[in-house]
């Protein structure tokens, strides 16, 4: 995804803005990152350039895991798709 579409980007459970951390970036393209809300707390990957933004029940967490395995990022385990915030 373009880096231009970042700041338009909302969550689309409560439309907050959404936080944005950039893995691998080639020019302006995205290829992976992770947008996170800063209310509910949940996560979004970008994956492939593509941002996984789908309601929780049409997300699958086995296709996810190996994202967040590889950039140690954990998540809560109730399939919320939320992060440990690590203290
Ligand atoms: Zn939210």
């Amino acid at each position: 995804m373009k880096e231009t579409f970042l700041s338009k980007m909302c969550c689309p459970f409560d439309h907050s803005d959404l936080n944005h951390s950039v893995f691998i970036q080639e020019g302006e393209e995205i290829k992976e990152g992770l947008l996170g809300c800063p209310e509910c707390s949940r996560v979004y990957p970008i994956i492939h350039g593509v941002a996984i933004m789908a309601p929780n029940e049409y997300r699958q967490l086995e296709l996810e895991k190996p994202f967040y395995d590889k950039w140690k990022i954990e998540l809560l385990e109730n399939k919320e798709f939320s992060k440990i915030e690590l203290s």
